[in-house]
This record gives C-alpha cells, sequence and structure tokens, in this order.
C-alpha cells in the first residue's frame, strides 16, 4: 500500500498531529516534536506521551507510518567544535523525544561546511554525529534527507548520502529519505520516464532502495540543477505531474512514508486524493 500523506502542526501539543493527519485523509504524516526554530523544548510530559499513544491508536497510525523532521538549527557537520557539541545534544533530545512518543525514525538535514572545511572531512563529523547520537538512543532510526544543496548545505548528491552510511557505525538504524524537490534542483531529473528511471538507477546504485524510509512528495519552484531549496504544490511547480504519477505506479516506494510539504496547506487534502488516484499497484 502507498501511505501518503503531509507534514501536519503539532500546536495545541503533539497529540495533534494524528488528529490532523487523519482529517486530510493521509495513510501516513510528518511532524516535528518541538519548536523547530528553538534549541530546547520542555522534555514531554508522561500526559503528552499518553495522548499522543492514543490519538495514534485512534487515528490508526502505526509507528512506521510517521516520519518526525528535527529542528532547523542542527548541523551535525559543523566545523565548530563546540557548536557541533550543541547540535548533537539537540539531536540526541530529539531522537529521545522520537523514542518517547514510541517512533522509529527521525529525519534530519546532514548538515553545512560553511565553507571552513573541506565537504567530505564535513561528511565525516556527520557519520560521527551520528555514531555518538545513535549510542545514546535506542530504537530510532537516523533518517537522513538529501537537500537542494543550497549554500554550503551537503547531502544533496547520492554519493554524499553514501559517504554518511558508509561510516554509520550501526547499519540497523540508519536510512535515507528522498526529497523530490530536492533531488530535482540538486541536479537529478525526474520529469520525463528515462530521467525518472536514471535518477532512480542512480539511487539505487550509489544508496540502494533498502536505506529508503521515507519520501518528501515536493513539487519545485526553481528548475533542474539550480540548487534552491523552494517547494511548490503537487503539479504547480517545473516538476508537474509526472513524477509523482511514476512514484505512485512503482512498487519501490510501498510502505514509507510518502510525505508532502508542499506550500499550501489548503490544498493537501485534494493533494493527497490526486496522488492516491495514480495508484496502480
Ligand atoms: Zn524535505
Ligand atoms: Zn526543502
Amino acid at each position: 500500500m502507498k501511505r501518503v500523506g503531509a507534514h501536519v502542526s503539532i500546536a495545541g501539543g503533539v497529540a495533534n498531529a494524528p488528529r490532523n493527519a487523519r482529517a486530510i485523509g493521509a495513510r501516513a504524516f510528518g511532524m516535528f516534536t518541538k519548536n523547530q526554530r528553538q534549541w530546547r523544548a520542555k522534555p514531554l510530559a508522561g500526559a503528552e506521551i499518553d495522548a499522543f499513544a492514543l490519538a495514534m491508536h485512534e487515528a490508526g497510525y502505526a509507528p512506521q507510518h510517521v516520519l518526525p523532521h528535527d529542528g532547523y538549527l542542527i548541523n551535525l557537520g559543523h566545523p565548530d567544535p563546540a557548536l557541533r557539541q550543541q547540535s548533537l545534544d539537540a539531536f540526541i533530545d530529539e531522537l529521545e523525544r522520537c523514542r518517547l512518543l514510541g517512533l522509529d525514525r527521525l529525519n534530519f538535514h546532514p548538515g553545512s561546511h560553511l565553507r571552513q572545511i573541506a565537504p567530505d572531512a564535513c561528511l565525516d563529523l556527520i557519520a560521527d554525529s551520528v555514531n555518538r547520537a545513535l549510542d545514546k538512543v535506542a530504537g530510532v532510526t537516523a533518517v537522513i534527507e538529501n537537500t537542494a544543496g543550497q549554500g554550503s548545505n551537503l547531502g544533496y548528491s547520492f554519493e554524499q548520502l553514501a559517504h554518511i552510511i558508509h561510516r554509520v557505525e550501526d547499519k540497523s538504524r540508519v536510512g535515507v529519505c528522498l526529497d523530490t524537490c530536492h533531488a530535482f534542483v540538486a541536479g537529478y531529473e525526474l520529469r520525463d520516464p528515462d530521467g525518472f528511471a536514471a535518477t532512480m538507477a542512480a539511487f539505487e546504485a550509489v544508496v540502494g532502495f533498502g536505506w529508503l524510509k521515507g519520501m518528501h512528495l515536493n513539487d519545485s519552484k526553481p528548475g533542474l540543477g539550480e540548487r534552491v531549496d523552494r517547494h511548490h504544490s503537487i503539479g504547480h511547480g517545473k516538476l508537474g505531474v509526472e513524477p509523482f504519477l511514476r512514484i505512485m505506479s512503482d512498487p519501490r516506494f510501498e510502505e514509507i512514508p510518502l510525505i508532502l510539504e508542499t506550500i499550501d496547506e489548503t490544498l493537501w487534502p485534494e493533494e493527497i486524493r490526486l496522488l492516491y488516484s495514480f495508484t496502480t499497484v
């Protein structure tokens, strides 16, 4: 089964996320577990954890249908050791929040070299941070998201994702989230059948579908290879509907969270219906 959803709000408490997802007809969802623009958050209270479990049950979601996203401030490859440690501490806290909520994965953006160190050195630091974090928190998989390659953000090529995976010690707890907008603006063609096939063949050869733990389904405002991170609603951007038609009828994307991060949330119910109408397998 294909599991399409959207990155829903936790306003009013984390227990609202499964309810918000249910209300838009989602079979999966993304969420933050805290304010994504702040370093610190109050620890999750027992009552919040219980309320989340109850809401998950009532809405009919299992942990593997949820793709939590970490905060925007975290840079696990920060060249400055003190600032990298601050990011690592925050990342460990995010993993712990997922664990407390009974969730099994955490999606994160790899990190940025800030033009202070070589890209490969930064990728090594990211893998080292992931190793330290996984050591501290059990039961949650670190899911590396491919990026748009804007500024000095790494993780825009499949080779960079593979570089990190190869250096993570616990291979059972590392995975990848593929964002369609990010892949496209990073230079991976997805619009025509040959381009889509070639991109997915490259992903299989360099990373491997076995690592795929989720996707972000976003259309793109910028064009191919423009390296700018601007999402658009499905069918409204430079990608158009064709890549999504292929994803929805491709068995390689079964049973993983397929999450919209598109810009107009009033369109989410419609986008979810449209995507399910593409399903042929
Ligand atoms: Zn994304
Ligand atoms: Zn993005």
